[in-house]
């Protein structure tokens, strides 16, 4: 105890000292100021840096749709070098300029955006020709981290091996994933794609790079993963690979009572060889069950699933993958059968597919194409992801999902819930979650008209206040706030460190603005 407050009392005076090293600094230099749009025409970066119009405009939107943040200049590097460059270049100027890696612009609230700053096209950087290179011996591939996780899958998978941990999404960028946390129905297992990688890459904001693992420079490790880009530029990651299977068996089973349904999830993730993937969701009284999300429930069903949420207003899905190849796919189908049986599910609501491998894993793909070939992609996705400690779930079910949702009655498409286990997390690791054994994770994946989005985004709110006054401890994920104090309350008793890391790593606060968390 003693201890912890010592050490607490260092963390502050170190803190203020650097604090006031830099508000000092820039007062003092603040009239030589190169700016983005000076560094133009420095050679290192010709035809590199741009300031055309196509490239800002698509720069300073996302998936989201909700924020327009506009960068002074694009950089389309080509090497890990041009990085390194431009980063030394702000660093060594007064005042820098922000900086932002941009994977596949599919934060949803500008979180890679860099205001008057420069905005790192990561995806220029792509080769297919190099870029991953798989041990099979040592079982891991050295990734570029501008690759997208279906092109890790895809050039993993004609060596037979694969990575464990995914998103339910797989075109996101490595580096975007792992400056996060990157989960999805393997997490309960395997846990966050953060802790399947074993060493990376990172330029600081200094303009320094360096290799790092949890036993080489391990605290810049730790910082980076679920770093939200605020300590350095992750350029390559190895990740952890296993032998592929070949299959998956995708069961759904459907609940009115939510308890019933959290019991047999929690008793789920607790059976160390069991699933290999398991999720949950919220299904309303919206027209048919599927959503772009996933086409999965036969057409003959669709009736009595739509009547029976019509009567129930509110029921869940629970969500399990069994995958198996040919050594165990005379023992797999026995298996689920078992599993069935146990569970509590409605009887005579469940559901079973049988796929290759890859085909689950890309099932967001389908849905993807499908709203894109309608025009409906590009749309505002106020979204709201949250970590729910178990203690809080059922509070959760009925101030929420029966409380809110149905009061207002605007939500539609996938809302997610499913638990994880915290020993597969890491605690020295940025990425904040809650302090129990087992949290939820929540996911209201809304897609909205540009007119009609701050409706959801006030159910949002409305959402986040509930937990709040109710003491809940929920934690967003993927989060956004608007002021440095929800930032101090998201990390909780983590904020000295992450603002220690900052300090040590980005002091100039160069990178990733778009976070929101150092204005
Ligand atoms: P960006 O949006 O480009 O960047 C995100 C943040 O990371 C920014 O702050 C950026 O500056 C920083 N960054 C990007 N690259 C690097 C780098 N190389 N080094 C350091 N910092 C970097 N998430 C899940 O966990 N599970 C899911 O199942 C899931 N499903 C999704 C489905 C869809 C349809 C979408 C749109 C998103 C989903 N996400 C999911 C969220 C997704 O993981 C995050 O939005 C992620 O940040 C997107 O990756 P990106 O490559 O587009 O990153």
């Amino acid at each position: 105890m003693a201890s912890n407050s010592f050490r607490s009392q260092i963390h502050l005076g170190v803190i203020i000292i650097l604090i006031i090293i830099t508000l000092l600094t820039p007062i003092t230099t603040y009239n030589t100021s190169p700016q983005p749009w000076n560094i133009l025409s420095h050679d290192d970066f010709a035809g590199k840096l741009t300031t055309a119009s196509s490239s800002i405009e698509s720069a300073a939107t996302d998936f989201g749709h909700v924020t327009k943040i506009f960068p002074s200049a694009v950089l389309n590097p080509s090497s890990v070098e041009d990085i390194t460059d431009l980063l030394k270049l702000s660093y060594d100027s007064q005042p820098s300029f922000t900086l932002a890696a941009r994977g596949h612009g599919h934060s949803h609230r500008g979180q890679a955006s860099a205001k008057d700053g420069v905005v790192v096209n990561m995806r220029s950087m792509v080769n297919r020709d190099r870029g991953i290179k798989v041990s099979r011996t040592g079982l891991y591939a050295d990734v570029d981290a501008a690759w997208l996780w279906i092109e890790v899958l895809n050039k993993t998978l004609e060596l037979g091996l694969t990575p464990v941990s995914w998103t339910d999404y797989l075109y996101l960028t490595v580096g975007g994933t792992l400056s996060n946390a990157g989960i999805s129905g393997q997490t309960f297992r395997y846990g966050p794609q953060i802790t399947n990688v074993q060493e990376m890459d990172v330029i600081t904001g200094k303009g320094e790079s360096a290799t790092c693992s949890k036993d080489m420079n391990s605290d810049l490790f730790f910082a980076a993963l679920g770093g939200l880009g605020q300590f350095g530029i992750i350029t390559r990651a190895r990740i952890k690979l296993e032998v592929a299977p070949k299959r998956a068996k995708w069961f759904r089973f459907l609940y009115i009572d939510f308890s019933e349904f959290t019991r047999d999830q929690e008793r789920l993730i607790s059976e160390t060889d069991g699933l290999d993937f398991l999720e949950g969701s919220v299904m309303l009284d919206r027209g048919p069950p599927d959503n772009w999300r996933s086409t999965y429930y036969p057409p003959s069903d669709h009736l009595r699933i739509v009547s029976m949420v019509k009567r129930r207003r509110v029921i869940y899905c629970l969500e399990v993958v069994k995958y198996y190849d040919e050594t165990s796919q005379y023992t797999v189908n026995e298996e689920m059968e078992e599993l069935g049986e146990s569970l509590n599910f409605v009887k005579g609501f469940m559901y079973e597919k049988d796929v290759t491998y890859m085909d689950f894993l890309n099932r967001v793909r389908t849905g993807e194409l499908s709203l894109k070939s309608k025009g409906q992609w590009d749309v505002p996705h106020p979204w709201l992801n949250l970590f729910v400690p178990k203690s809080q779930i059922s509070k959760f079910d009925h101030g929420v999902f029966k409380g809110i949702i149905l009061r207002n009655n605007i939500t539609s498409g996938p809302v997610l819930v499913y638990p994880m286990n915290r020993n597969k997390w890491n605690d020295r690791m940025s990425a904040a979650i809650p302090e129990e054994d087992v949290f939820y994770a929540v996911g209201f994946l809304r897609s909205a008209d540009f007119d009609d989005w701050e409706a959801y985004d006030r159910e949002n709110m409305e959402i986040l206040k509930f937990c709040e006054d109710a003491n809940m401890r929920v934690i967003q994920y993927l989060p956004y706030h608007s002021s440095q104090e929800g930032w101090v309350r998201h990390f909780g008793p983590r904020w000295n460190i992450f603002l220690e890391r900052k300090y040590k790593y980005d002091p100039k606060m160069i990178l990733s603005p778009g976070q929101n968390i150092f204005q």
